[in-house]
């Protein structure tokens, strides 16, 4: 069985997929992470995110590879562990620069379907119930007010330490979630089939219940 989880950035995905993950011994596959070391490679290497030419010429010399330690996932960018790295709102903002790019889409497809061909995985992205997984059994489009999701990113970058301002950050999700809404190639959006969940006004607890109820149910 495969679990499809799509939804804006900072809708709670990733943490409520890996509670699923962990309750149903399901593998947890972040695909974000994918396009994330893609883009911190070129972040890296001096190369122009937003210079689809200069993108398409360094490609192949990107090498992704997932492994999982304690259940936990780390992704290897030519061998070295970038998982820490790829966290920051810098390469999250240039990760959805050049995911809308077919050339980097393409090469992380593969990936991702390979995965899920070997495990039963809950993948979190924005095109996994649409194009990456369309078969998947169980698909959700997890959301949140942008307001409710820039609280929840902020009060994570204050515990970090960090000096941010709530309404800078709420800018930034609505600029992505408009990149990645309005692009050509498997743009964000809820599957037909997708259950619609607002986490909002829920706990952690409340969506992960939710969803295991769903998965369930199936
Ligand atoms: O989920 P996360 O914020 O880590 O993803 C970073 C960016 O990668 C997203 O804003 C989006 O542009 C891109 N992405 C995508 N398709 C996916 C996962 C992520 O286009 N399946």
């Amino acid at each position: 069985m495969n679990i499809a989880i799509d939804g804006p950035a900072g809708a709670g995905k990733s943490s409520i997929a890996k509670r699923v993950a962990k309750e149903m011994s399901f593998v947890y596959v972040d695909t974000g992470a994918m396009f994330r070391t893609m883009a911190y490679y070129f972040l890296q290497n001096g190369i122009d995110t937003a210079d689809e030419t200069q993108v398409a010429a360094n490609c192949d010399k990107i090498e992704i590879r997932i492994e999982y330690k304690n259940d936990e996932q780390h992704i290897f960018l030519n061998g070295t562990d970038v998982s820490t790295e790829i966290r920051k709102e810098e390469v999250g903002n240039n990760a959805s620069i050049v995911a809308k790019y077919s050339v980097v889409r393409e090469k992380l497809l593969q990936l991702q379907r390979n995965m899920a061909e070997t495990s039963n995985v809950i993948m979190d992205g924005r095109d996994i119930g649409t194009v990456v997984l369309p078969n998947a059994e169980v698909k959700i489009f997890l959301t949140a007010s942008s307001r409710v999701r820039a609280e929840r990113r902020y009060k994570e970058l204050v515990e970090k330490g960090e000096v941010c301002n709530l309404d800078d950050i709420e800018k930034d999700i609505i600029a992505r979630d408009e990149q990645d809404m309005n692009r050509d190639i498997a743009p964000l959006k809820q599957a037909e089939d997708a259950v619609l969940v607002d986490s909002s006004y829920m706990t952690i607890d409340e969506v992960v219940e939710t969803i295991q109820k769903i998965a369930k149910d199936r």
